[in-house]
């Protein structure tokens, strides 16, 4: 298959959007398995307690499986809690188990409660450096529908966000919310991020409701946008059922060859400048 371009440094996107159901958890494992099996090495982070990216990665995230809370919570370091795709060796998962649930009210009593994903994530990135393994070329930390201290570990790691927008009524409705608390994160905890990536969800595309959605997404966000739009696709959905991503299950439905096209636009683009590049990646 085609290679995507290599980034010159880790690239760290959250995913977000404070409504569910909108295609987020979809996006980040769909998008890390077309990468990988581009030849990439990819992390996704579920920092969902409903778990759905560990699911449709074919990861055991049980009661007893060592996750993304004990990395927030406990003493686990990424590398100790880390698991490879079944499908891919190049693609790795931090699980999310049900843990986590409770991990929004345990963080508000900790030292450094908005910072500990980006700490732990540093720690991993430099682990990776000195050792043998291959360097992580993407991270994708899915985020549960909220805007909680889940999602602010999220916001604070990254450098980018990556936003999708269903092709509904309402689309729109609520951005706003979102990004006014993007711009209260750049202003107290995390001044690199930055809204780089807006992807258009479960599109049917033929109709005149989806085009209408599509061309206001592009009006605000014309440069974020990226020109692939998801159809809505029943292989897509199926995927997870299976513990896979669409792009394993069925690597020609057109819902793959989608996330595999908006995964190539992603690694075509421009990463932030290194002023704004992921404090998680910044070696200072
Ligand atoms: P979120 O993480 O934002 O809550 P999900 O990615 O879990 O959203 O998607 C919500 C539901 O829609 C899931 O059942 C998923 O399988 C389904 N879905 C997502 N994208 C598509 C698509 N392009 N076509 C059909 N179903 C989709
Ligand atoms: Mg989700």
């Amino acid at each position: 298959g085609t290679t995507y371009d290599r980034p010159a440094q880790t690239r760290v996107f959250t995913v977000a959007n404070q409504k569910g159901g909108v295609g987020k958890t979809t996006t980040a494992v769909n998008i890390a398995a077309a990468m990988a099996r581009a030849g990439l090495t990819v992390l996704v982070i579920d920092n969902d307690p409903q778990g759905n990216a560990s699911t449709a990665l074919g990861i055991e995230h049980g009661p007893e499986t060592l996750s993304t809370y004990d990395v927030l919570l406990g003493d686990s370091s990424i590398a100790d809690v880390v698991q490879t795709s079944p499908a891919d060796d190049r693609l790795l998962c931090v699980p999310s188990t049900i843990n986590l649930s409770g991990a929004e009210i345990e963080l508000v009593t900790v030292d450094s409660r908005e910072t500990r994903l980006r700490e732990a994530l540093r720690t991993y990135l430099i682990h990776r450096s000195s050792s043998d393994l291959p360097r992580i070329d993407y991270v994708f930390i899915d985020c549960p529908p909220s805007l909680g201290l889940l999602t602010v570990n999220a916001f604070t790691a990254a450098a980018e966000v990556l936003i999708p927008i269903q092709c509904e009524y309402y689309a729109l409705e609520g951005l706003s919310q979102l990004l006014k608390n993007i711009q209260l994160i750049q202003a107290h905890l995390n001044p690199a991020l930055a809204v780089s990536t807006i992807l258009l969800t479960m599109s049917d595309i033929r109709t005149n409701l989806a085009r209408e959605v599509a061309s206001e997404v592009r009006e605000h966000f014309g440069d974020e946008t990226l020109r692939t739009v998801i159809p809505r696709s029943v292989r897509i959905s199926e995927a997870p059922s299976y513990g896979q991503t669409v792009i394993s299950y069925d690597p020609s439905s057109s819902g793959a060859l989608a996330y595999a096209e908006a995964a190539r636009e992603i690694s075509r683009r421009q990463a932030p400048a290194l002023d704004r590049q992921s404090p998680a990646t910044s070696t200072e």
